[in-house]
């Protein structure tokens, strides 16, 4: 048989998408499964995006676009980093492509060549590491501990750069976590990356909008301008307007890069649909108060699941102030034995039995490259979350030693 390219080697499927997998075998058998697992929003589409997409459709806009993205959307995500970010990006520095995702891949194969370093603070999103390795690179995780709020220190930072450091990777509110950055931790990172101007900076801030309580968003952009020529600011459609299907993200980032970018571009992709992106205008432009009434439910459901969880003996929870997640300490549970028999060695064996015998599907903290630790998606609603909550309790008071 023909073979298959060693840069695949390494590159797994995600294990979020093999839980839910898994979650849709169990289903399809008629079992009552509570699907905890999912990074994806339950709301609708808005009408308007759908209207827009229409519209584009019935008027013809079905040919192929410019593979950068069309000038309205391009202008419309000029005008949302001015709004939201205070970031005035010429329209030559700025590029869409088939989500956040896609985005931050062509930014890893647009720079990194064989051996070249990435410095991803973990616990992280699972594709950074996969989307660097796939370009030749090396993820280099930093451990940001659950008592530094799962955030960097810029002297853990500063003790992973090396000669070879082409990147550093920020994503605030943050998957799995739900941390924040601070504007002041902003700022101290920032000092630290302008003693190293040899590497570039991106901060994914897919999540921008999903933010609780005081808290308040920054990017590193805005922060620092001095750190303009680095930094490449990523962003989408994906979380904020519940739009996963669409497939579009967008970055605004130095000219150089953005050019390199759009080469890589032209040649993995021929452009983002012409409706998806008539629909994005229509967000972008369009009324925003949808996104404070939806962060409020999202603050509800994680304040309901956090006091549920809590509650547990034995499980350990922070605090989220964003996203739509919340990453459970579970050290109490190993060495225990469930009420099913099975020995829980580390938190796989801790998902795996949660789905055997409660059929609540969880992400284990191993996936994302911090243990033991389960990740919960609370991007669903109370009522799913008010049983999911109770399986789990039954699931961990039924351990024993
Ligand atoms: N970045 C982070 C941190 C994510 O969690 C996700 C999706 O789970 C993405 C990017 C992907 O976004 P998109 O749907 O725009 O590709």
């Amino acid at each position: 048989m023909p073979d298959i390219a060693n840069r695949l080697t390494n590159v797994a499927i995600s294990a979020s998408v093999a839980m839910t997998q898994k979650a849709r075998e169990l289903s399809a058998e008629g079992v009552h499964v509570v699907t905890l697992s999912t990074g994806e929003p339950d709301f609708p589409t808005p009408d308007h995006a759908i209207a827009a997409a229409h519209a584009a459709a019935l008027a013809g806009d079905t040919r192929y676009p410019p593979v950068d993205g069309t000038p309205a959307l391009r202008a419309a995500i000029q005008r949302k980093f001015r709004r939201d970010n205070h970031l005035d990006y010429p329209l030559s520095q700025i590029l869409t492509a088939g989500g956040a995702k896609q985005i931050i891949f062509n930014a890893m194969m647009a720079t990194i060549n064989a051996g070249d370093e990435v410095i991803i603070p973990s616990p992280s999103w699972i594709s950074y590491a996969d989307i660097v390795k796939f370009a030749g690179g090396v993820p280099v995780p930093v451990a940001c501990l659950q008592e530094n709020g799962f955030k960097p220190r810029p002297d853990d930072l500063q003790a992973a750069i090396t000669p070879r450091t082409k990147w550093l990777l920020l994503n605030y509110p943050g998957n799995p976590t739900g941390a924040v950055a601070t504007r002041a931790e902003l700022l101290a990172i920032a000092e630290l990356m302008l003693h190293h101007p040899d590497i570039w900076i991106m901060t994914d801030d897919i999540y921008e909008h999903l933010i609780y309580d005081d808290a308040t968003f920054y990017t590193l952009a805005e922060v620092e301008p001095r750190l303009l020529d680095r930094v490449l600011t990523v962003n989408g459609i994906s979380k904020a307007w519940a739009m996963t299907g669409w497939r579009l993200g967008f970055c605004g980032g130095p000219e150089p890069l953005i050019k390199a970018m759009s080469n890589v571009n032209t040649q993995n992709s021929g452009g983002i649909s012409t409706l998806t992106q008539a629909a994005a205008v229509a967000v972008l432009d369009g009324p925003q108060e949808l996104l404070k009434e939806r962060a409020a439910i999202y603050r509800q459901r994680r304040d309901y699941v956090l006091e549920r969880l809590t509650s547990v003996d034995g499980l350990l929870c922070h605090r989220p102030q964003g996203a739509f997640y919340l990453f459970v300490n579970i050290a109490a549970f190993t060495g225990k034995t469930t009420a099913g028999g099975r020995k829980i060695g580390n938190d796989t064996d801790f998902v795996m039995a949660l789905l055997e015998e409660q059929q609540v599907v969880t992400v284990q903290g191993a996936a994302y490259g911090m243990s033991p630790f389960f990740r919960l998606s609370y991007a669903t609603s109370l009522d799913i979350l008010q049983e999911g909550c109770n399986r789990i309790a039954a699931f961990c008071q039924g351990m024993r030693d």
